[in-house]
């Protein structure tokens, strides 16, 4: 099966904005955007601008049924069972914030929440935070020595306090997917429930909740070539409706009286204030195109290119990877190390070559601490990636090391 990369680049508007030689490898920090997200925005805001879920006028009837179709295709992204299940939020971020807070107003000190040492800060941080506020108990699942998370270690780790597993699904920084089936059957024979971080796994195809069995899951629309500033959290209809809201204001009541306020449903729970309501639409139609794109000819191409590049990089001196050496099992993200060199002067001798490079600690401090190392490299690829951008990354690493060193 084949698939012209060339082609779908001139889908994305800023490749035609960027002169040459540009080879955006950064896709894992933010993707490029669709023409069809971007046009759904503008249209959005050019022709239906109104609020939401609050006004009579046709206007406001238009623009809420758009926002309402925009979770509908995020429900179908995600094979949901009811649209009423998607929570518009401002990203991955501020959905894995409101498991944390409404999820962690269900539980006891004592109670027990696991992650693993490879999560990005954004399934961490909100985690300590209630630990600190409520005596929750933070475990950590530990890490093979490439990184990927010993889900293995799990059913011997859980015990009856132990109430959420929130995992990456796919690292931010290796690639590596997580054996999610492992997870869900050990949370499972002790009645905890499962979230997971799809900040990175969405731009690499449509999900199926339903099959993977869990009962949270979070992305953000900027990964998955839609726009900024909006992101979803998913819940299973029973699981959502547990929980209590934790912003407040206008949207997500019933009645309120000076003394009292009853809740709406989910999604308007949790969905307090004016949504992200033109981002939402470009969002729907970034998934809806997503949805219809030939995704294993996709893979195909995406695989070919991770094989040419950690083949490329295993050529190069000083270079160490951090994270699995193989193509199995993982989307194409890859980090390493070049001893001796800053993660930065490697970007900015790159960035010479017309190569957008991440570098720093990838908001991924204890997986750096396992790997020894402060910070690291990160090549992305996505499938408007091509050859010519893994040959320009490896030529522009070559000649870091020899201006570097
Ligand atoms: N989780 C993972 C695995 C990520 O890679 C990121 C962003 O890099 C996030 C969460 C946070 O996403 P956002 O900054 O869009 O909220």
């Amino acid at each position: 099966m084949s698939f012209d990369a060339l082609a779908l680049r001139r889908e994305f508007p800023l490749f035609a904005a960027v002169p040459a030689p540009f080879h955006y490898l950064d896709s894992a920090a933010t993707s490029q955007i669709h023409g069809a997200a971007l046009d759904a925005l503008v249209r959005h805001e050019s022709t239906r601008r109104a609020n939401v879920a609050r006004g009579t006028y046709r206007l406001a009837e238009a623009a809420t049924a758009a926002y309402e179709e925009a979770r509908a295709a995020a429900a179908r992204f995600l094979n949901a069972a009811d649209a009423g299940e998607i929570v518009f939020t401002s990203g991955a971020t501020a959905a894995l914030n409101l498991v944390a807070g409404a999820f962690g107003a269900t539980l006891q000190a004592g109670d027990e929440v696991i992650v693993s040492l490879a999560e990005h800060h954004s399934n961490l941080v909100p985690w300590q935070l209630l630990r600190d506020r409520t005596g929750v108990v933070l475990r950590f699942l530990p890490l093979a020595a490439d990184g990927r998370i010993a889900t293995e270690a799990l059913p011997a780790m859980l015990t009856p306090r132990s109430r959420l597993i929130a995992l990456t699904h796919c690292s931010n920084v290796t690639g590596a997917l997580t054996d999610v089936p492992a997870v869900v059957a050990a949370a499972r024979a002790v009645g905890a429930r499962v979230l997971l971080d799809g900040a990175q796994r969405v731009q690499h195809g449509p999900v199926d909740v339903q099959a993977l069995g869990v009962d949270f899951y979070a992305f953000s629309g900027h990964k998955c070539y839609g726009p900024g500033g909006v992101g979803v959290l998913w819940g299973r209809g029973e699981a959502l409706a547990a929980l209590p809201p934790v912003v407040a204001g206008g949207g997500m009541v019933g009645e309120v009286t000076p003394e009292r306020t009853d809740f709406a449903p989910p999604p308007q729970r949790f969905e307090a204030g004016t949504p992200p309501i033109a981002a939402a639409v470009g969002l729907g139609a970034a998934l809806d195109w997503m949805a219809g794109l030939p995704w294993p000819a996709i893979h195909a191409h995406e695989r070919a290119l991770l094989d040419r590049l950690l083949r490329g990089l295993a050529g190069l001196p000083g270079l160490r990877l951090l994270g699995p050496a193989d193509a199995a099992a993982r989307h194409p993200i890859v980090s390493f190390d070049l001893a001796g060199l800053h993660p930065h002067d490697v970007c900015q001798v790159l960035d010479r070559h017309g190569v957008a490079l991440r570098g720093g600690n990838l908001c991924a401090q204890p997986l750096m601490r396992h790997f020894d190392v402060a910070g690291a490299n990160r090549a992305s690829i996505a499938p408007y990636t091509t050859a010519e951008d893994v040959d320009a990354l490896l030529a522009g690493l070559a000649d870091a090391i020899r201006v570097l060193t």
